[in-house]
């Protein structure tokens, strides 16, 4: 289930502007689902770097440990965000936001596409 949220922009300009987010509200069985998909993923690299002579040393420990990583990451993320758009406070620009992932509803550091200042995205 997706649903949109109105955000606050701000950056060196007194003025915050609005943005919007769209977030996924995953539920328990997709959250398993995805964490066991992205465990699989990692778990299969690790069978291939077996058959790599030497390198396998290393490959196989760090693909687990990539595997086991990948598996409690994605059980933690409740929520994803899935798409952001905003105007830059800064120098006006409509654009598309970098916060794709994980989101916890705490303020986030994201950075505009045109001038590349630092501005801070938050929940209203
Ligand atoms: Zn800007």
């Amino acid at each position: 289930m997706t649903t949109t949220r109105i955000c606050s922009l701000s950056g060196y300009h007194p003025v915050a502007t609005d943005a919007l987010l769209e977030v996924d509200e995953l539920r328990a069985g997709r959250r398993v689902a995805r964490a066991l998909k992205g465990f699989g993923a990692w778990f299969l690299a690790a069978v291939v770097c077996v058959f790599i002579p030497v390198a396998h040393f290393l490959l196989v420990p760090a693909c687990l440990v990539g595997a086991v990583s990948v598996l409690v990451l994605r059980l933690r993320a409740r929520s994803l965000v899935v798409r952001a758009h905003g105007v830059c406070p800064d120098c006006g620009v409509e654009q598309d936001l970098d916060v794709l992932g994980p989101w916890r509803g705490q303020p986030r550091a994201v950075s505009c596409r045109a001038c590349h200042r630092g501005l801070e995205l938050r929940v209203r």
